[in-house]
């Protein structure tokens, strides 16, 4: 019989297991922090949960769902592009930024993504497949143990779409986020989206509280249905609709995000109305010089970036201007730049 992979399970989904063979449910909160909390990697150091129960659940669960192919290091700044291999010889990447006080790690919720983004490595190489809740977190707990330094905040911007992955994402960010797993406070927590519109529907609905980030990258639908298909589909008015019921919070505000593209999205009246947007919103915006990919796409120079932000800094009333000048660049772990070519 196939091992199903018992990270990833929730408390509720240990527990039965636990019914299943008569053991008192206490248990399941053991195995859930023996995973979660204190990242063990076999089912055996799990030294106070019985024999017989060890055994049932090394006879059926693998509990590492990824192994490390490589590693790569910056030379400008201390951070690291991590490429994980998963059972079925997917390959994947995550970052892991320390800044200071700060470690940030950046994970990849999909194999590839169908999205499609024509400024985007991941976009180029297509879609394999969801990545499971289990993989999510392995990214997490491998990271945690090869730095030996605590995870402060967590972004969903590595390779793919969250919501396109709702599930499994959900169920990884509510590991992550509880007391008796990592206990990371949800807004340490960001998903950033394309715009998947019915997931961020369903997202704000249930309340979930973790940060969100939503790529805009343009401020007319012509030029965003150009770089992001999807917007044919769910249009810029639709989103900022939708947006508006984000509760406004000044610890949790939407984030836009806003890559430059040279001579597509980067001019004075992008900024302007862009401000417009953000203005109407009360978010964060999040400028992102473009990082190369090699294909058409240009970084705009720097005098165009300066001015770009010059005007958002001149209409800033009810938002905040972030600029996310990428760390990582000299290993191609910058936003956008990830991207593995298997089967
Ligand atoms: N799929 C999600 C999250 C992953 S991409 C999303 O699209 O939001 C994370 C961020 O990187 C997005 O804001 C995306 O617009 C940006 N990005 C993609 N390619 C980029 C590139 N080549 N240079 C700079 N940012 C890029
Ligand atoms: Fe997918 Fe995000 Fe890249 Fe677009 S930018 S292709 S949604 S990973």
């Amino acid at each position: 019989m196939r091992q199903k992979q018992i990270k990833g399970l929730d408390l509720k989904e240990l527990a039965d297991i636990c019914l299943m063979q008569d053991v008192p449910l206490f248990r399941s909160k053991q195995i859930y922090r023996w995973m979660y909390r204190h990242h063990i990697d076999d089912i055996s150091k799990m030294n106070n949960i019985p024999e017989s129960l060890r055994d049932y659940l090394k006879e059926n669960y693998i509990i590492n769902t990824l192994e490390i192919e490589n590693i790569q290091e910056s030379k400008c700044e201390d951070t690291k592009k991590i490429l994980f291999k998963t059972h079925d010889g997917k390959l994947i990447e995550s970052v892991s930024m320390i800044d200071k006080k700060l470690h940030t790690v950046c994970i990849s919720s999909q194999v590839g993504c169908s999205v499609d983004c024509q400024f985007c490595a991941t976009g180029i190489m297509g879609f394999k497949r969801n990545l499971t809740s289990g993989e999510i977190l392995d990214q997490v707990i491998e990271i945690s143990k090869l730095r030996g330094k605590a995870i402060t905040n967590i972004v969903y911007m590595g390779m793919g779409e969250p919501f396109l992955n709702y599930n499994e994402v959900m169920k990884s960010a509510d590991i992550i986020h509880d007391h008796n797993g990592m206990n990371l406070g949800r807004n340490r927590i960001t998903i950033s989206t394309s715009g998947i519109l019915p997931k961020i529907k369903q997202f704000i609905d249930e309340k979930r509280g973790y940060k969100l980030a939503v790529s805009l990258n343009a401020t007319d639908d012509k030029t965003r249905t150009e770089i992001i298909p999807i917007n044919k589909k769910w249009n810029i008015q639709m989103l900022i609709h939708e947006l508006e019921k984000y509760p406004v919070d000044k610890k949790n505000m939407v984030m836009l995000e806003y890559v430059l593209l040279k001579g597509i999205n980067d001019s004075i009246e992008d900024a302007e109305k862009l401000s417009e947007y953000a203005n109407y919103l009360h978010c964060k915006v999040n400028i992102i010089p473009f990082n190369d990919i090699g294909n058409r796409y240009k970084r705009p120079d720097e005098d165009t970036i300066n001015e770009f932000i010059a005007i958002l800094h001149k209409n800033q009333k009810y938002y905040q201007t972030l600029v996310r000048w990428s760390k990582g660049l000299d290993i191609d772990a910058a936003c956008g730049q990830l991207s593995t070519n298997t089967l």
